[in-house]
């Protein structure tokens, strides 16, 4: 480090409005006061730290007194008024930090200075930083200051508290709200401070230390110089994250592959990698949700702008989003949410992590790369998973799950695929399946899975087929594949539980429909759609098969039995049990 090396945050204060870093309506609001000289005597300057709160006060003060003031309402930092400003040598701004100068005695020395008229320029300017600190007594006596102040006095309060100052002091002053920086912001502004030092500093690298930052400039610049010193000369996105001990965001990408392919030792193996790396396991858990929110908001043109991450880190995102649908990122979330949550109370840790990683992969199918993609029309046709029907409904590019009856033109909703075929059947459809808890309120209940090529966003799968298949297949063929689901799954025992217990009948050419006996079999065979979808599809060659759910009418109002139900059934159907019941008089409460 040479003698002259002077920290960023200094280096680079900025010493006109222009340069100041992510606040221009504010910036631009002061100058035109400035300009118009309508000026007040206190204000306000709420916000975080570090994001120019101070720094506005001073070039505020530079400006009222600048002798050459342009006509844009910027200091011409050329005059002497300007130079004593930028040497820290002009007596007309006074600085008080009120954090560490609390007391009634620190007040007064202030007060004592405001009677002092300026000697050059027009106004005396006084800063009191962090003015919530102030003990109430100091408080009290610069209230009086404050009610009559000398025409050339002008008091500017900053607060990273806003809430913490009493209504006497907020009553008088001009309040400005100061916002956090955004890392797009705070990315450009170091790359200006890298291109005048001679330095070469990666974007991505750039966007950790903004990340890192949190919205505040000064952290973000004292971040730089740490990364810096050990960067020689050479800002890598590696030395980045090693020096700030950042998970890298490769992980979280390979870890998207995982679940795209369903490939669950590929995921258990980057966790581990994770862990051997040194990284606490709900840090990555918290950075994996904040991933996938990233990619979420990724996958719609609507939220794009949410992501908060310079061009070429964005446009990555992008690209990895739209390998998925809507409905993954918001199981994904949840999943994460879930895992954070049990991560707290849970003895083993790893599990609960691993667990979910597991069923993240489960997501999106478990298809393997190398089978063929499903075409895009399909990827939408999973019914909301009743436990989570709400987000469904939420999304702002998924089309909503078709309520109507009538079927939807495929060539109205997606011209690009005018070859999709016709559907024949004309389906109801139940778009809101009654939560688990509820007991059914209708006599039947149907959710057919929408069949019908409809509007898929872009984000759905990437290499999509452009032309369904069509194969003909008879019932049997259709059966076949129903049980082949069952004896390729033993592992999905409520699903299967579910499908033995029904055979499905030809409804028309491609859609057949179950028949379940209670609510949690509809719920299970719901949202297991996409994949048992998928499975039928493969497997008589034609991606028009549609599922027809219907509640046996002898299941409608009953869930998941309860003991009692079971009991009762077991009651009906075994007269030697019932007898059993009259014998031991056994009751049923
Ligand atoms: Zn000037």
């Amino acid at each position: 480090m040479s003698e002259n090396y002077i920290v960023s945050a200094r280096k680079y204060r900025p010493s006109s409005f222009s340069t100041v870093v992510g606040q221009k309506a504010l910036t631009h609001t002061l100058k035109t006061a400035i300009k118009n000289e309508q000026l007040a005597h206190a204000y306000l300057f709420c916000g975080p730290r570090g994001v120019g709160k101070t720094t506005c006060a001073r070039i505020f003060a530079k400006a009222i007194n600048c002798e050459h003031l342009g006509a844009d309402g910027e200091p011409c930092n050329e005059c002497e008024s300007c130079q004593a400003f930028n040497e820290q040598r002009s007596y007309n701004i006074m600085e008080l930090d009120a954090a560490s100068n609390n007391s009634v005695e620190d007040i007064r020395t202030l007060t004592d200075q405001v009677r002092v008229p300026p000697q050059v320029g027009r106004y005396r300017v006084f800063i009191i930083d962090e003015v919530h600190m102030l003990s109430q007594a100091a408080f009290n006596a610069f209230l009086k200051t404050l009610e009559e102040p000398p025409e050339y006095a002008i008091f500017i309060l900053a607060t990273t508290e806003k809430q913490k100052i009493i209504p006497t002091i907020l009553s008088r002053c001009q309040i400005y709200d100061f916002a956090r920086i955004t890392v797009p912001d705070i990315v450009e502004q170091l790359q200006r401070i890298s291109q005048d030092k001679g330095v070469t500093a990666e974007t991505a690298a750039l966007n950790v230390i903004a990340q890192k930052a949190d919205g505040a400039m000064r952290d973000a610049l004292s971040i730089y110089d740490q990364v810096l010193a050990s960067s020689e000369g050479n800002i890598t996105y590696q030395s980045a994250i090693e020096n700030l001990n950042v998970l890298d965001y490769d992980y979280y990408f390979r870890l998207d592959e995982a679940f795209q392919t369903g490939d669950v030792p590929q995921a258990l193996l980057i966790y581990k990698e994770i862990r051997d790396k040194g990284f606490d396991s709900l840090y990555f858990v918290n950075g994996l949700a904040q991933h996938l929110r990233d990619l979420m908001v990724a996958s719609t043109p609507q939220t794009v702008g949410l992501l908060e991450m310079n061009n070429d880190i964005a446009q990555q995102h992008i690209t990895q989003a739209s390998r998925f649908n809507t409905r993954f990122f918001y199981l994904a979330m949840d999943l994460c949410n879930t895992c954070d949550l049990q991560y707290r109370e849970t003895s083993n840790k790893q599990f609960v992590v691993e667990l979910t990683l597991i069923k993240l992969c489960q997501i999106m199918g478990g298809t393997p790369v190398q089978q063929p993609p499903q075409p895009r029309v399909q990827k939408v046709m999973a019914a909301p998973t009743p436990a989570q029907p709400a987000p469904q409904q939420s999304a702002p590019a998924q089309p909503a799950p078709q309520a109507t009856a009538a079927p939807v033109q495929p060539a109205s909703t997606t011209p690009q695929q005018p070859a999709a075929p016709q559907p024949t059947a004309p389906r109801a459809v139940a778009p809101q399946p009654a939560a688990p808890t509820r007991p059914a309120s209708v006599a039947s209940r149907r959710i057919l899975i929408n069949k019908q090529p409809t509007g898929a966003t872009t984000s759905d799968a990437p290499a999509e087929r452009h032309t369904a298949r069509t194969a003909a297949f008879t019932p049997e063929q259709f059966t076949q594949a129903w049980h082949h689901y069952i004896e390729q799954n033993p592992g999905e025992i409520i699903l299967l539980s579910a499908m033995r217990n029904s055979v499905p009948q030809r409804l028309n050419d491609t859609t057949y429909q179950v028949e379940v006996e209670n609510t949690v079999q509809v719920e299970t065979i719901s949202s297991n759609m996409t994949k048992l979808l998928q499975f039928l599809r493969d497997e008589v060659g034609n991606d028009m098969v549609a599922l027809d759910i219907k509640l046996s009418p002898k299941g409608v109002s009953t869930m998941a039995k309860t003991d009692r139900e079971i009991v009762e059934d077991m009651r009906d159907r075994n007269p030697q049990f019932a007898q059993m019941i009259k014998d031991f008089k056994l009751s049923m409460t």
